[in-house]
């Protein structure tokens, strides 16, 4: 674990086993110098557990960096290795709740990948340390998806008026990848503004939903990348730029919900050298951790919450200013802004 390129001094990383339920567990906690570490479980079926631990590790990393959020958060991440078809069990939940409640506040959880507020529900009978939960008595709560999505969208209006110097998106058009949570949401978004869609998911009934309500053309799950389109938005899994997909990249801006885009930092300098404006990852889509965030903290209504997501394009803007006047990647500035943080904290 020590040689993994993603281990990068983790604070803690914890590996957990229960037979009777099936949990097999990852909790990799980055750093918590600016607060507890957050970020959401990812259920997913990986190849191996060598995969799932660089996921959990290169996630949990990626969160440390929403100090540019400017959240008292550190950043953490957990995967539950699920096979094929297995079906998250009340009994799986509360063990991985355990999990969570055995590192007394470290970590809080909620929703990523393969989650639901109601899986959290089932978590937190075991733990007080997760968030995304319905709660009636406050509007700051529940699914961060939509919250995200929100975020990304005002990214890529903040990218084409810088990139393509328009203020609006009718008449461009945007390839999502990913119709998820977040994904379906973003294309609402996106077709009330007028934007044409291209869109995929590995689920056809997902893809012909999004076709059916927002008057979108289907695109294959890889070949999406490709498409002509003015933005790409990546809202699926990550690791989608490297050395054999960016010289096929035909869009000139990136901005989308996915974390860890980029396969390598240096792919970061690819994209750049290939004049595709690229919206740090965690920069775009800090609105879940924004919503998560302020609902575990406490004392943030809904309207302040959009408040906060809505400084997402300020944020961008100036990493895509810098970039242009230092003539260095995006990714590279975004990265050294969020160190400073948390080295300072
Ligand atoms: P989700 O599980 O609801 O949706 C993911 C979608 O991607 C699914 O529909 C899945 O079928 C699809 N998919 C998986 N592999 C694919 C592939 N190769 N090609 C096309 N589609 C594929 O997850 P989500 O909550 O919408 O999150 C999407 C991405 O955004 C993830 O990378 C997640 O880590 C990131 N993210 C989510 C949030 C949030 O608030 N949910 C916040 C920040 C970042």
């Amino acid at each position: 674990m020590f040689d993994n390129p993603a281990f990068d001094a983790h604070e803690r990383v914890v590996f957990a086993e229960d037979h009777e339920s099936g949990l097999r567990a990852i909790v990799a906690v980055h750093s918590t110098r600016r607060g507890p570490g957050a970020g959401g479980c990812r259920f997913w079926h990986y190849r191996s557990s060598a995969d799932a631990l660089t996921d959990a590790l290169r996630l949990s990393r990626g969160m440390s960096k929403n100090a540019l959020a400017g959240l008292p958060l550190g950043g953490g991440k957990a995967v539950v290795m699920v096979e094929r078809g297995q079906s998250k069990s009340p009994r799986l939940l509360e063990a991985f709740g355990r999990l969570v409640d055995s590192l007394e506040g470290r970590y809080i959880t909620a929703e990523d990948v393969g989650a639901t507020v109601s899986d959290m529900e089932v978590v937190a009978t075991q733990t007080p340390y997760v968030s995304g939960l319905p709660r009636t008595a406050v509007d700051a709560d529940g699914n961060p998806a939509p919250k995200t999505a929100l975020g990304v969208y005002l990214g890529i209006k903040a990218a084409v008026q810088f990139q393509l110097g328009r203020s609006s998106l009718r008449g461009l058009t945007v390839g999502v990848q990913g119709l998820g949570g977040v994904g379906y949401a973003l294309c609402g978004l996106l077709a009330a503004e007028g934007a044409s869609l291209r869109v995929t998911d590995i689920r056809p009934e997902t893809v012909q939903r999004v076709c059916k309500e927002f008057s979108a053309l289907a695109s294959l799950p890889n070949e999406i990348l490709f498409e002509r389109v003015d933005v790409l938005s990546p809202c699926a899994l990550g690791a989608v730029f490297d050395s054999n997909t960016i010289p096929r990249v035909q869009a000139t801006i990136i901005a989308g919900a996915a974390n860890n885009q980029l396969a390598t930092a240096a792919d970061g300098a690819r994209l750049h050298a290939a004049g595709v404006l690229y919206a740090p990852d965690y920069v775009i889509n800090a609105g879940g951790i924004i919503s998560v965030g302020r609902e575990y903290l406490g004392g943030a209504s809904l309207a302040s919450i959009e408040a906060e997501i809505g400084k997402i394009p300020e944020r961008l803007t100036e990493i895509f200013e810098r970039s242009r006047a230092q003539n260095r990647p995006t990714s590279d500035i975004a990265d050294e802004m969020a160190k400073r943080l948390i080295t300072q904290a």
